[in-house]
């Protein structure tokens, strides 16, 4: 069911459109995450869902009943903003019990049970006597949570609540929170720039651009089956090529990039025409040199390594192939100067 839902929605400033025409929906007890580069409207998006602005057109629904007009305490919203925002001459708990000012806790609780309850949620129990100022960054965001949670919101607003935070922490707080939706089962609207954090959180993501979205879908989705150029390099290191088809019988496409022939899945374009496809980085593999005698096989590029970084798991590798930069994730260490690399058809990705 759609708890959520933003309908052509725009919104202006100064006559510049910071949104310029978004539809999304969101539903019930679903993770959804806004993500996109800085300036692209998520934190505008999450400010009309919170009430804090109005849209110049279009309708911001809950439940499926638009709710201009109304305010943002009658909206049932719990929001986190990026800057913990604790009000720092009151302990732990009283910032949580603030959460209960307007509608008290719930049912058959009292307001120290209730406190109790979500400082043991957010692993703080025992911290509730002291001040902000005596709490981890972590913490603090975890007490802005806690509060923010207190009267049971229908829908949790979360503007980069992690980035303030150094990234062992950001992770640990992901996974809490994360944890805390699920069990809670609150819908949630998840604002971040941070396209790892996107795929690691969310049901689903919607990638903004300029103040559109670009694509919604789940985070396999999202990072699998790009629908735009902008998609396949925002989300993820990609490899984004610009072809020219050869040929296109229903089996497959024959496509050349530069000197180099490509075997690619079928594609609905006719010789002569230009197509875009993608190939991530841990696509592409490592290959023995062919024999100087033989043909070079297709999907083949000889890449030139300018930087190798030793991820661990895998090394990624900065290169370049025909004046253009390539992204090679392998698991091997390769130490050359020169590598031949090759992708299998079904790895490429039409946009
Ligand atoms: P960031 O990740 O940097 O927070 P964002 O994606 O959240 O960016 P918004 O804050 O929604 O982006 O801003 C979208 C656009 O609207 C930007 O160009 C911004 O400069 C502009 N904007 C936002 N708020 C205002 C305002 N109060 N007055 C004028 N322009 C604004």
């Amino acid at each position: 069911m759609v708890d959520l839902e933003l309908d052509g929605v725009r919104r202006e400033y100064a006559g510049t459109a910071a949104l310029a025409d978004v539809s999304l929906s969101v539903a019930e007890g679903e993770f959804f995450t806004l993500v996109g580069p800085s300036g692209c409207g998520k934190t505008t998006t999450l400010r009309l869902v919170a009430g804090l602005e109005s849209p110049d057109a279009g309708a911001v629904r809950f439940g499926g009943e638009d709710v201009r007009g109304v305010p943002t305490e009658d909206r049932d919203v719990g929001v986190v903003f990026q800057n913990y925002a604790l009000f720092p001459h009151m302990s732990v708990r009283e910032n949580v019990a603030y959460g209960l000012q307007f509608d008290g806790p719930p049912a058959g609780t009292t307001k120290e049970e209730r406190v109790d309850e979500l400082l043991s949620m957010v692993n703080l129990e025992g911290m509730g006597g002291r001040d902000p100022d005596e709490l981890s960054g972590g913490q603090q965001q975890r007490v802005a949570l806690a509060r923010a949670l207190a009267p049971e919101p229908r829908v949790l607003l979360l503007d980069e609540p992690m980035s303030a935070l150094d990234a062992r922490l950001r992770e640990q707080l992901r996974r809490s929170v994360k944890a805390i939706q699920r069990e809670l089962d609150v819908t949630t609207l998840y604002v971040t720039h941070d396209q790892e954090e996107a795929l690691a959180v969310s049901d689903r993501v919607a990638v903004m651009n300029a103040g559109r979205v670009e694509q919604v879908g789940t985070p396999q989705a999202i990072y699998r089956r790009p629908e735009t150029a902008f998609v396949a390099s925002f989300v993820g290191d990609n490899n984004v090529f610009e072809a020219e088809v050869l040929a296109s019988p229903p089996e497959s496409t024959a496509a050349r990039v530069a000197d180099a022939e490509f075997e690619l899945p079928p594609v609905d374009a006719a010789a002569g025409e230009t197509v875009r496809f993608c190939v991530r980085p841990e696509r592409l593999s490592v290959a023995d040199p062919p024999s100087p005698d033989a043909p070079s096989p297709p999907n083949r590029l000889t890449v030139d390594v300018e930087t190798a970084e030793f991820l661990g798991d895998t090394t990624r590798l900065y290169c370049r192939w025909a004046g253009r930069r390539i992204v090679v994730r392998t698991p091997d260490v390769p130490d050359a100067d020169r590598l031949d690399v090759e992708f299998e058809p079904a790895a490429a990705t039409f946009f």
